[in-house]
């Protein structure tokens, strides 16, 4: 195929309901019009959820309650069906037959006793095998002919159930002749987001919003020109709209800024799930699939020009570790030994932070990792700790931290004295300061409290830019 492929990916509020599978089926046959498409489909909003919990119940012996969420996922699906063909003006019929597999998973579940994590991904791989078929089907009856892919076919992954890596090397050429084949047949493949299968052919899956995984993985394997990500919201924004209702829609942003965006707490794109189409510089369009005119964000290798900052993002539920201590002056390697205590504990660190005098390293690390983090550090100083080289491991709950992030940063004199003057005029006290030596991105920790002030405070910087 000379004209490359855009993947569309649609995830589960924008498969909601019969109304919003009518509305993807017609963004997919606008695309189509313009080059060739192939697609990911999410399972329906909330269903993989309400897997996860069946096969609870199911472990738990309430074989009754399990089964009523199957009962219950039939008939969404049936109504579904129903409703779209009345929509969508041709018949589109809901095969159920498989979800007589998901029964007999869920039997097998609650008489042993165990749910073991081949199975839990087995059970939790119906929503997309439902949703894929149902949007297939709603798109060739309005005239769009396309076919449902199973990527359990050709998306060879590990055996990690429950956050399956994939094997490109045996999954891209499988993945390139499926959907190419169906392309070539002038229609449109819907594949199944989400699954895959273990070498020994189990179906695994790729972990939590895994669709975006399936969407980057195929546009990586195809070059696609573009992976669209259909979602609920109008793309990266300046700011959170509910911290600052006044945060503007970014139109482009480099990976660099998207990824920092992303860490720190913008929670448009599961960054670590997209980065097999970012190796192969492939954009990421972000749009919202409520309001399709809305032009989204397009994440790309290229930033705007302009300098200075270019959007805020926070995070809070965080942790402030601290190691003081004069025996840390010149002495080679506590930086090192910090790293690998943290490490070994499975712990990782959001930010990290040493001033030059030495005498003073501090981390941010999630809350929920606190007591692992002090432990760690706790024992790896114990030395050092009983000859006073080093004062103690201290602990400051109910962090947040935020960044302030953009390529025109790099190089740009004065951003953080704008951005710290900012945060002192709005009265909110730093506890720590960290600047990528990228340079775009500036973090700084804060009481969780002053977060919405901090981030108020300099998007006004960011707007008088
Ligand atoms: N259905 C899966 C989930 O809810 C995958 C996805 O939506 O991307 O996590
Ligand atoms: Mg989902």
């Amino acid at each position: 195929m000379a004209e490359k492929v855009a993947v569309h990916k649609f995830g589960g509020t924008s498969l909601g309901s019969a109304e919003r599978f009518v509305n993807a089926a017609r963004l997919v046959q606008k695309a189509a019009a313009e080059g060739p498409v192939a697609v990911v489909a999410s399972a329906m909003s909330g269903v993989t959820d309400r897997l996860i919990a069946a096969a609870v119940q199911a472990e738990r012996g309430h074989q009754a309650a399990s089964a009523r969420v199957v009962a219950e996922l039939r008939q969404r699906h049936v109504e579904t069906a129903a409703e779209i063909t009345r929509l969508a003006g041709g018949a589109v019929t809901f095969d159920g037959s498989i979800l007589a597999e998901l029964e007999t998973a869920l039997s097998g579940v609650a008489l042993l006793r165990e749910r073991t994590p081949r199975v839990a991904d087995l059970i939790s791989s119906f929503g997309e095998r439902l949703s894929a078929p149902l949007l297939a089907a709603t798109l060739s009856a309005m005239g769009c002919p396309a076919r449902a892919l199973d990527a359990r076919a050709f998306m060879v992954t590990d055996d990690n159930h429950g956050s399956a890596k994939c094997d490109r090397k045996k999954s891209d050429p499988k993945i390139r002749r499926s959907l190419l084949g169906v392309l070539g047949k002038g229609m449109v493949p819907v594949v199944t987001g989400f699954i895959g299968r273990s070498p020994k052919g189990e179906t695994t899956t790729l972990g939590r919003s895994g669709s975006d995984t399936t969407a980057a993985l195929l546009g990586a394997a195809i070059g696609a020109s573009a992976v669209v990500i259909w979602t609920d919201v109008d793309g990266v924004l300046t700011a959170d709209p509910r911290i600052v209702p006044e945060a503007r829609l970014l139109p482009q942003l480099s990976y660099r800024e998207a990824a920092e965006m992303t860490y720190f707490g913008a929670k448009v794109l599961h960054f670590p799930a997209v980065l097999p189409a970012i190796a192969e510089s492939i954009p990421l369009i972000i749009k919202n699939s409520f309001r399709p005119e809305v032009a989204g964000t397009t994440i790309s290798s290229e930033s705007l020009p302009g300098k200075g900052i270019r959007a805020i993002s926070s995070m809070s539920g965080l942790c402030l570790i601290s190691l003081d201590g004069r025996g840390m002056m010149g002495v080679p390697g506590i930086a090192a030994r910090v790293f690998s205590a943290i490490a070994r504990s499975g712990v990782s660190v959001m930010m990290f932070s040493q001033a030059s005098s030495e005498q003073n390293i501090a981390l941010v690390v999630p809350a929920r990792d606190r007591d692992a983090t002090v432990e760690a550090l706790t024992q790896e100083f114990r030395l050092e700790r009983m000859t006073g080289m080093i004062d103690g491991v201290l602990a400051r709950p109910n962090i947040g931290v935020i960044a302030a992030v953009g390529e025109g940063m790099r190089g740009t004199p004065g951003i953080a004295a704008r951005v710290f003057e900012a945060v002192a005029a709005a009265g909110v006290n730093v506890e720590v300061i960290a600047q990528g030596s990228s340079e775009c991105n500036i973090s700084f920790g804060i009481d969780e409290k002053d977060a919405p002030a901090a981030v108020r405070a300099l998007h006004a910087v960011v707007t008088a830019a």
